[in-house]
């Protein structure tokens, strides 16, 4: 048996079902602090790139690697494209804002020179008349009363204070189809000389735009998974088509709350991870989570619900921020949230209900419908399906058993891929026409199965083609 990763210690009914994501900052810029994340039950690790050096992310990428590789654990690196988030640019001291007041914005400005508020991007090309633009994460509300020669006018509507670099959201406006920016282009040229699993898009606004994104990915001969970030309002209107057109999508509730009213976060939340379901798309619950744990090594009561809420209704996976990447207690909070989960998952009614049609009649669906059902029937301690591309797993896992999904690739793509997936854990095997049996014999022979345990393998006639997964067989070990 030859594999990336070695068998765990813990019966597959307690390994946790919902995963976790952290993002890499300098809280966690060393290999010692990245392999503590990862001991400590993170799954996916992001590279944030509106923040950093490629310098930086190089070496980081070569810690998670060898850290994964360390615990014999697959473990999902995502490069989060910063997209057309828009910012203030350079200038000194801090700008007065009064409600009512009058002022602009023009990009570049020298504001000392001009009176204009730098920006570092050219809103004039886009925002228009009537328009609301936020500045500050949405602390200060402002309308377009003109655009003019370059120059964006706006009165505010409320006061506040503004300093640089501060971010500005534009909940009305259409950006056209034209969300990926040249550093975006710059950093996926980057990446694709990277080992990453997948790319997230900022501030997607219709399915066009990952449409734009794959072809992008396919010229660069780029090999990655694409994660839809649902913080507009456009996108919100495009949910299905966006969720259809992506691989994973993100509940990128930070920006979010700010283009769209807070209040209907929380329903879009399951609105997606119910989409998700139906599409067999993981789903990533993100921002703020644990965000008392940004200073204190507690978070606060609504914290610890947001958590288990997301565990509740099925999430795949549950992320860290700041909480990780500049927080005072990282590993802390990844600990945290994984007893979150823990508990939630062993304590909660034994299946995840969620609405969902289930029109899906393709053979993938059927086959992994009935192996879900042959094995609560017959009492199964996990199923080991094979898989190429991921799809049969991302499948089953779709439906949400409590029967532990334990899946074979010779694809450390897809391993790596299926490290964020619900209820799924991954090993990797070369192609063999018995890789599910190999692999249930090695779980055995490693104690993680025992004498008279049911397994339920799905496996198919082309080992290593994918889309042929047609076998489903019933095991009882010896
Ligand atoms: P960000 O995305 O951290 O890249 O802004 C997440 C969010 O907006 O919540
Ligand atoms: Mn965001």
């Amino acid at each position: 048996m030859q594999s990336l990763n070695g068998a765990p210690n813990i019966a597959p009914k307690d390994f946790k079902r919902t995963k976790i994501i952290a993002t890499i900052g300098p809280s966690v810029d060393n290999y010692e602090a990245i392999a503590s994340l990862i001991k400590a039950g993170v799954n996916g690790l992001r590279l944030n790139f509106s923040h950093g050096t490629n310098k930086e992310r190089t070496q980081q990428i070569a810690w998670v690697r060898k850290a994964a590789k360390a615990a014999s654990k697959p473990v999902a690196i995502i490069q989060d494209l910063q997209g057309p988030k828009i910012r203030l640019g350079d200038f000194d001291g801090v700008a007065t804002i009064a409600k009512g007041q009058s002022f602009s914005f023009c990009f570049g400005a020298d504001y000392a020179g001009s009176g204009h508020l730098p920006t570092q991007y050219d809103l004039s090309k886009k925002v228009k008349r009537g328009e609301r633009i936020y500045l500050n994460d949405g602390k200060l509300h402002t309308t377009v009363s003109s655009v003019r020669s370059g120059v964006v006018h706006v009165t505010a509507a409320n006061s506040g204070i503004l300093v640089q670099r501060k971010g500005i959201n534009l909940p009305d406006t259409d950006f056209g189809g034209d969300i990926i920016t040249a550093k975006d282009r710059t950093d996926l040229v980057y990446g694709s000389a990277q080992d990453i699993d997948y790319v997230a898009l900022s501030f997607v606004q219709t399915a066009d735009d990952i449409t734009r994104l794959r072809k992008l990915l396919k010229s660069l001969n780029y090999n990655v998974k694409i994660i839809a970030k649902i913080e507009t309002k456009a996108a919100v209107d495009n949910l299905e088509d966006i969720v259809r057109a992506s691989d994973a999508v993100m509940i990128a509730r930070g920006d979010l709350a700010v283009e769209t009213p807070p209040e209907s976060v929380p329903i879009v939340q399951r609105r997606i991870i119910g989409l998700g379901r139906q599409y067999a798309k993981p789903t990533i619950v993100a921002t703020q989570m644990l965000a008392g744990m940004n200073e204190g090594p507690e978070p606060t009561r609504a914290e610890v619900s947001d958590v288990a809420s997301a565990v509740i209704v099925g999430s795949d996976c549950v992320m860290l921020s700041d909480e990780t990447a500049t927080g005072q207690y990282p590993i802390e909070a990844v600990q945290t949230m994984k007893r979150i989960i823990v508990y939630t998952e062993h304590h909660m009614p034994l299946k995840v209900s969620f609405e969902s049609t289930d029109d899906d009649h393709t053979r993938q669906a059927a086959i992994s419908k009935a192996v879900i059902s042959l094995a609560e029937d017959v009492q199964a301690v996990a199923i080991v399906a094979e898989t190429k591309s991921g799809a049969t797993a991302l499948q089953i896992a779709s439906y949400r058993t409590t029967i532990p999904l334990i899946s074979v690739t010779n694809d450390v793509r897809t391993l790596q891929q299926l490290a964020i997936v619900y209820g799924n854990k991954s090993y990797m095997q070369p192609v063999d026409p018995l890789a599910a049996n190999k692999l249930t014999d090695w779980l055995r022979q490693a104690k993680l199965f025992h004498k008279g345990d049911i397994v339920v393998t799905a496996s198919g006639r082309y080992p290593g083609v994918v889309g042929t997964t047609d076998t489903i067989k019933v095991r009882v070990l010896e």
